[in-house]
């Protein structure tokens, strides 16, 4: 089976470590799919607005400079770890208030989808990009002081537009989305080295992108392990 992490944060967002040393980490360790996936935040709100002032987003004048920048070293991690590399941002849609937070993967985005559009239209343009749609930590964790609660809050209205919610993130488990049946996957949440020891995914596919999309959308031969190292 493949090993795999979806929920990938370098520099070009909040992340601890610059995106080569972020692939090499991940090539060494021998991770087979990866993605990367820096937060995208929306800008209508006071958290939003920090993170523009504090650049711990990419924006829509970066993006391509990002989008570049992982093609380029995804030709390195395949040619020198066999590590398949996926581009994708974390739509993060940050306010005061927990129940109206969400962060969702988009993977393999090819073009930028801002955050502050509604759900509808992130969703629907994720969809005409046949990119894959995962609702993040969907559920409340422990000690965390703001929770993203709006997408399961509001589960019935978009379960439809989300390939795949978080089962696991980092060290916890949201215990729901198997009550509910949902496709699933789990994730690292990578912001810095010690993160690489957490919930990942177990893909039994083939190793191209499209094999790995259909395997998380079909929600079959799908696995979790705790990666120890
Ligand atoms: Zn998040
Ligand atoms: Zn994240």
């Amino acid at each position: 089976m493949l090993l795999c992490d979806f929920h990938i944060h370098t520099k070009y967002s909040d992340g601890s470590v610059e995106l080569k040393r972020v692939i090499d980490i991940f090539g060494q360790a021998g991770f087979d799919v990866i993605a990367i996936t820096d937060h995208v935040v929306n800008g209508d709100s006071m958290i939003g607005k920090l993170a523009y002032k504090f650049r711990l987003t990419v924006t829509e004048d970066n993006f391509n400079y990002y989008m570049e920048n992982i093609r380029y070293e995804a030709e390195r991690a395949w040619n020198k770890y066999e590590m398949l590399v996926i581009p994708g941002v974390e739509i993060s849609k940050n306010y005061i208030s927990s129940d109206k937070s969400a962060h969702m993967l988009i993977l393999d985005i090819k073009e930028f989808i801002p955050a502050c559009e509604s759900y509808e239209t992130i969703f629907l343009e994720a969809k005409k990009q046949d990119a894959i749609v995962v609702a993040c930590h969907p559920h409340n964790i422990k000690g965390e002081l703001r929770n993203t609660l709006y997408l399961w809050n509001n589960r019935e209205k978009y379960e439809k537009y989300i390939d795949a919610w978080e089962i696991a993130n980092r060290d916890d488990v949201f215990s729901v989305v198997s009550l509910r049946k949902y496709p699933y996957i789990a994730n690292s949440d990578f912001h810095k080295p010690v993160h690489l020891y957490s919930w990942k995914t177990l893909l039994n596919c083939e190793k191209t992108v499209s094999s790995v999309k259909s395997c998380i959308r079909n929600n079959r031969g799908v696995a979790i392990t705790l990666f120890r190292g």
